[in-house]
């Protein structure tokens, strides 16, 4: 997509797309798709934190979380990841329908309220101590630390490790505030 030409359009060009099988689900038919803005579109992130309901705004690093049409993005400043898509041309659809999504909020954002509450993450630490610490890499990653990062971000379910899945554990994890949904 191209709309160099266009000056009242917000987000003009991407570029940079790279679609893919995502590192943490090697051999799956999963495609993530990458891509960079030309633009930094980081004034949107507390207009989408105040329209899309499962938005979640992150401060370190600075991004913004939600799902669009079944697709889970996450939008930095200056560039997007997205998953799942089927194939490429799918990616490319959705990253064609972001960018329309971001530009029409750019357009509207006069008559939205911009919510800038940011999202606390569970702290590392805090899952890592619930977590066995065999390193026994069934959940797909070489070490808990690595799994509880992931978690930690959200991006990884707390169900991917086995040793999480009782009334036990699934208790101590509600305690520190991960959510099991
Ligand atoms: S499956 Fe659980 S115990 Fe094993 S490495 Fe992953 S987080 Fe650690």
């Amino acid at each position: 997509m191209d709309e160099k030409n266009n000056k009242s359009v917000f987000v003009k060009k991407y570029s940079d797309v790279s679609i893919q099988t995502p590192a943490c689900h090697p051999g799956t038919p999963i495609l993530s798709a990458h891509f960079r803005f030309d633009t930094d579109i980081s004034e949107l992130f507390p207009y989408i934190n105040a329209t899309v309901e499962d938005a979640k705004y992150f401060d370190i690093p600075l991004y913004i979380r939600f799902t669009l049409d079944g697709v889970m993005w996450a939008l930095y400043p200056e560039n997007a990841s997205a998953v799942p898509f089927e194939n490429h041309s799918q990616a490319m659809e959705h990253i064609d329908r972001m960018v329309r999504f971001l530009n029409g909020l750019y357009t509207e954002k006069e008559s939205i309220t911009p919510n800038h509450k940011k999202h606390k993450p569970v702290p590392v630490i805090d899952i890592y101590k619930v977590l066995p610490g065999t390193n026994c890499k069934e959940c797909g990653f070489s070490a808990c630390m690595a799994f509880a990062a992931a978690m930690s971000k959200e991006e990884m379910s707390y169900d991917k490790c086995p040793w999480l899945k009782t009334p036990e554990k699934e208790q101590l994890l509600t305690n520190i505030g991960v959510e099991l949904s």
